[in-house]
């Protein structure tokens, strides 16, 4: 009761990498020198196995939004027709882009807690043969709901469109086979399933990208990916980088391989069974229920409580720190994150801290019957028969 560690529960900024955060110490040394020189290549050869992908994968210095907008600026020219997805805050973020751009978007809406069916894409694209890309979320964060990214990558690789997914919380969470699907812009945050602070993103470009940049005239300076390959080629990033979050990408990646980015997956998705088991056990109601998400698990309020008095009472009663819902979802939904450096000790707290809070607000919940349902998918998943 009265000693609370804070834990950092959210869907990103995720929980940190022990030894990534202590490798971040050691950025004492200067980008321009052999320190930096042997280091960084090495973290560029690991995202790529990682993302595994024969497409080069570059770095950008920024939080996601930043090589969102390089996937913009990079690639396309004023007035150029897209197809952008929005199934929420974060494919809003990408029709934001498109205006600030002045790209001539095709929005194609879903309910929040919904997402774009694959055949909506087709139709959009046989509609405007003359779109010049695709934006989507892989997992829509905002409400936790996952779209069917081989099924829309099959679609648009037979087009001249380019496929650009933001998986910030895609990476690490469900499976991409980036090259196969013809995935030609992937996009990743260095706070997600990479478990480290925010700070950095990743964008993987394909043959195909790099060839429609060769026309597109957006203006870009910090974020030209052209320039950013150029020196990368060479050991080096193009400007300043953060190096201290290099080090600590650099333990991450380490740790990933170490474990298998497939087992990375397989964990968020074992969590995700979990939560949403849990959830149903104690009663709530699951927002995304049609195409759950592995990255994060959106909740429902129960009837006439604001979801803030749950995300508050975690925090002040056991420093977890957990995700309300955002923008016009905020109250109505609390999120419950599984992705990166999270385990089911993790999922047995949260769970268990949501049991009480619950019971606390006077809902009829049966202390402990989430915690059984967390234990019975781990148990599940031990024996290897996945239910
Ligand atoms: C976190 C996130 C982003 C990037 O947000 P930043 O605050 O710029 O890092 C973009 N898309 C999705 C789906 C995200 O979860």
């Amino acid at each position: 009761m009265h000693v609370k560690k804070q834990r950092l529960l959210t869907p990103g900024p995720t929980p940190l990498l022990p030894r990534a955060l202590h490798a971040m110490m050691a950025s004492d040394i200067h980008h321009r020198t052999q320190d930096f020189i042997q280091l960084y290549p090495r973290v560029l050869a690991d995202l790529k196995e990682v993302y595994g992908t024969q497409n080069d994968v570059l770095i950008t210095v920024s939080s996601g939004t930043g090589a969102m907008e390089a996937a913009v600026s990079n690639f396309f020219s004023e007035g150029d027709k897209v197809v952008v997805l929005s199934a929420g805050k974060f494919g809003e973020r990408w029709a934001d882009l498109a205006k600030a751009y002045r790209l001539n978007a095709v929005v194609l809406t879903a309910e929040y807690g919904q997402v774009v069916s694959p055949e909506r894409v087709a139709q959009a694209l046989s509609e405007n043969p003359d779109a010049k890309g695709v934006f989507f979320q892989a997992s829509e964060t905002s409400t936790g709901a996952a779209h069917d990214v081989r099924a829309i990558g099959e679609i648009v690789k037979q087009t001249p469109a380019l496929c650009i997914v933001d998986a910030i919380t895609g990476l690490g969470t469900m499976p991409l086979d980036i090259d196969g699907w013809g995935l030609d812009l992937v996009i990743g945050g260095s706070q997600k399933a990479f478990m480290i602070p925010p700070g950095l993103a990743f964008i993987s470009v394909s043959p195909k990208a790099w060839a429609q940049s060769e026309t597109a005239r957006l203006p870009r300076m910090y974020f030209d990916l052209k320039r950013e390959k150029k020196m990368a080629d060479k050991g080096e990033s193009a400007w300043t980088p953060n190096v201290s979050h290099i080090l600590a990408l650099a333990e991450a990646l380490a740790y990933i391989k170490q474990l298998g980015m497939a087992q990375l997956v397989e964990n968020a998705q074992l969590l995700a069974r979990a939560t949403r088991a849990a959830a149903v056990e104690v009663g709530l109601e699951l927002f995304a229920s049609g195409s759950p998400s592995s990255s994060v698990t959106a909740i429902k309020a129960p009837a006439g409580m604001d979801s803030g008095e749950i995300v508050k009472a975690f925090r002040n009663q056991f420093g977890s720190i957990i995700a309300n819902g955002q923008g016009t979802m905020k109250g109505k939904i609390f999120r419950i994150a599984h992705l990166g450096y999270f385990d089911f000790a993790d999922l047995f707290a949260v769970v268990a801290e949501l049991e009480l809070i619950l019971h606390q607000k006077g809902l009829p919940v049966t202390l402990g019957k989430g915690v059984a349902a967390v234990q019975r998918t781990y148990l599940e998943a031990q024996s290897g028969k996945q239910s």
